[in-house]
């Protein structure tokens, strides 16, 4: 049997997991998976359907209607719903929020844990998410918990938002990414903590490609 190698990073909101992990899986010639999409791929169907995200039940209900998949097109990660693309709509600040709420259902988690292990098992993989290290790949090559001051990664996001017109401020950023890091961290079901096997990486003074280069050198160091 062919085994391969998996490298998990979690952390916070805005710790720039998806660039940084995308470029390193460049590099490495890896497949990125951005598990955070299919959480807001969940979020997306139930804020159109007007499911209430705060009752478990309601979400667990509709469930089975939803089937979200991860192609990779071109070696980008697209992410659809019930066969509808919905790369771009899932990036709304709303569905963050939707995405946070329904990721606090057990029976949510449950759902998409075989999909993302399934990646893992046919690639060399990098996956970001908050669980990756502590239950999705709890035996993954490399385990790197990325972070880095709230208002550093509450400016990146804001920059982020705004380059692709979307209205908002600051402030509102800022406050969005603590609540969703408190839901994370908070939540009963595979919270957002740090593995005890994991290197922690902190990219507050660090540039993108700083950060880039520590993060491609942790995993070099451990293949
Ligand atoms: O990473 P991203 O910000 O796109 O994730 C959206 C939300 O999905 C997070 O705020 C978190 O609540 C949830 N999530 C999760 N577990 C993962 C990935 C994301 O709970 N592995």
């Amino acid at each position: 049997m062919t085994s391969f190698v998996s490298v998990a990073i979690d952390g916070p909101v805005g710790a720039g997991k998806s660039s940084i992990a995308r470029n390193a899986a460049k590099k490495l010639g890896f497949i990125y998976v951005d598990t955070g999409a299919l959480y807001r791929a969940v979020g997306l169907y139930c804020h159109r359907n007007g499911v209430d995200m705060k009752n478990n039940a309601a979400v667990t209900a509709v469930l089975s209607e939803i089937q979200p998949e991860i192609r990779l097109i071109d070696g980008t990660q697209h992410i659809y719903l019930n066969k509808e693309d919905v790369s771009e709509e899932i990036r709304l600040p709303e569905i963050s929020m939707a995405a946070s709420a329904v990721s606090a259902v057990p029976e949510v988690r449950a759902s998409l844990l075989e999909l993302q292990r399934n990646m893992a098992k046919t690639n060399n993989v990098i996956m970001d998410g908050r669980d990756i290290g502590t239950v999705v790949l709890p035996d993954a090559t490399v385990k790197i918990f990325l972070t880095a001051a709230p208002e550093i990664r509450a400016k990146r996001r804001y920059d982020e938002l705004i380059a692709k017109g979307v209205e908002t401020t600051f402030e509102e950023v800022l406050a969005d990414l603590n609540q969703r890091d408190y839901n994370d961290s908070h939540r009963a079901t595979a919270p957002l903590k740090q593995a005890e096997d994991a290197v922690l990486a902190d990219t507050s003074g660090l540039d993108f490609e700083q950060s880039c280069e520590l993060i491609c050198n942790i995993i070099k160091e451990k293949l």
